[in-house]
């Protein structure tokens, strides 16, 4: 097996949640690792957390946080999310996320976890990590790179191979695209985010249950709120960027922002007190899906986590996938025979997984915004869970399928499918689980595949 480091040394651009878990995967594998990130050292500076504050953690990014040894200290920092509580008109209804103890997802600040995994990769002794460096540009034939330090001043840089975790306006994959070895579509949205905190009540307890996600549909647009530990929520307005009277473009100011709430989440306004102020103050931030074809150049270059597959935020699976797919590529680096081999092994194994969980991360936000209150919905949703509580060596719902176990994203996404059908015929002119043959529901689970095994979270 050739080695990454034979042509010179080994550099990771980014010290995000890909960058950290690649340096210290690298590092296990008996690298050096030099990382160079832009911003300053967040576990020394108070800088904002870039994009969301906290995040969904689930099985997948928590396999790799047990790869790591950061799983217990990072345990420690989370919160456990049992479900989802809609809330519509005034009323609350908790829609748990599976039907085991363990099936519960974890409220993490972005921080928080960073730092971890931080710590534990320059605990390694064989990672150091450049903070205020920029990568500005990369010359594949070369080797070389320019950065920018904390003064602007540029310093010329070489490497062996240099692995780009610099996440979805990725420098290093912009050098790829250039140079024809990456093609890259980016697909926006066209609805963006604005996020607003929930402060503590006076006595410092949690406003909300902690122990759920909180989701406000609105068919169109939709709030969510995850609770952090030292008593305040995040909450997330999702809505679409222009157009209509529900826009960033039409709810502006701070006059229309309340008008807006109190007409849409008037139990928000009483929760945010200074709700105009942090409207005024917080940005809008975009989103949009990244497929890039093309991961690698020769031993020179490889493209994780959201430099290669940024997906929209609403199946809480773009940092589990980012960690996950470091798994990936290192379990390849280990059994490849040269290292163009393992990257070029890498893609083939992984892009299609990654491409199922963006076009379900899509699917996922009509789900929370609008289909959490269609009966029709809900009845199929039971009927899943009934069916997986009947016959669980063949059916697993597609939430828990993501969220709850580390089958292949490509898998998850063609049972989801087959389910669906069954769904549909099982439930056409059913109104409750009682009208639902079984007999027939029997047979048609029967025809399916049995569920894999050795996979985390199936048993
Ligand atoms: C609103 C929102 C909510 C989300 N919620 C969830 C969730 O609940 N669960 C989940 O799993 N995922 C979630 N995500 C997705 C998650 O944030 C990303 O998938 C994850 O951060 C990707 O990790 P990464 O390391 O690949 O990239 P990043 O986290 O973007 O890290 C890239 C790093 O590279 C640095 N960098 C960038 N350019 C350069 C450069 N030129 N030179 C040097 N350094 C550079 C950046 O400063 C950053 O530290 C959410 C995303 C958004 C926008």
């Amino acid at each position: 097996m050739s080695r990454l480091d034979s042509n010179g040394p080994v550099v990771v651009i980014g010290a995000g949640p890909a960058g950290t878990s690649m340096a210290v995967y690298l590092a296990q594998m008996g690298y050096d690792v030099t990382v160079h990130e832009s911003r300053p050292d967040m576990r020394r500076t108070d800088i904002s957390a870039g994009r969301s504050i906290n995040l969904a953690l689930a099985n997948r990014g928590i396999a790799v946080l047990e790869d790591l040894g950061a799983a217990a200290r990072v345990d420690a920092i989370t919160i456990p999310m049992r479900g989802r509580m809609v809330h519509v008109d005034g009323e609350t209804n908790l829609q748990p996320y599976g039907q085991r103890p363990s099936e519960v997802i974890q409220s993490v600040s972005r921080v928080g976890l960073n730092s971890i995994l931080l710590d534990v990769a320059e605990a390694t002794g064989h990672v150091e990590v450049n903070f205020e460096s920029r990568c500005r540009s990369v010359d594949l034939e070369a080797r070389t790179m320019v950065v920018t330090d904390a003064d602007d001043v540029p310093h010329t840089i070489g490497f062996g191979t240099i692995i780009g975790t610099d996440g979805s306006a990725s420098a290093v994959r912009d050098a790829m695209e250039s140079s024809g070895a990456s093609s890259v579509r980016i697909d926006p949205l066209g609805h963006g985010y604005k996020e607003l905190t929930i402060p503590p009540a006076d006595d410092g307890s949690f406003r909300l249950d902690p122990n759920a996600l909180h989701i406000w549909p609105r068919g169109e647009f939709m709030a969510i709120a995850l609770a952090n530990p030292n008593g305040d929520f995040t909450a997330t307005l999702f809505m679409p960027a222009v157009g209509g009277e529900h826009s960033f473009e039409s709810v502006v100011g701070p006059d229309s922002a309340l008008d807006f709430f109190a007409g849409e989440f008037p139990e928000l306004v009483g929760l945010i007190p200074d709700l105009t102020d942090q409207w005024t103050s917080n940005p809008v931030g975009n989103l949009a899906t990244v497929r890039t074809v093309g991961w690698s150049h020769e031993d020179a270059a490889v493209l994780v986590g959201d430099a290669a597959h940024a997906i929209v935020p609403f199946h809480g699976q773009g940092m589990n996938a980012a960690m996950e797919s470091c798994k990936v590529l290192a379990a390849h680096l280990r059994s490849s025979s040269s290292v163009e081999e393992a990257f070029l092994a890498f893609e083939s194994v992984r892009r299609p997984d990654t491409d199922a969980i963006a076009d379900m991360a899509i699917d996922n936000y009509v789900e929370m915004r609008a289909s959490v209150t269609d009966p029709s919905y809900l009845l199929r949703r039971s009927l899943a869970l009934e069916l997986e509580r009947r016959w669980p060596e063949r059916v697993s719902p597609r939430y828990s399928m993501v969220m709850f176990t580390t089958m292949g994203y490509a898998e998850a996404r063609q049972r989801a499918r087959r389910l669906g059908g069954i769904l549909d015929e099982l439930t056409g002119g059913a109104a409750s689980l009682e009208d639902v043959d079984f007999t027939r529901a029997e047979a048609m689970v029967s025809e399916i595949d049995l569920l894999p095994t050795g996979v985390r979270g199936i048993r």
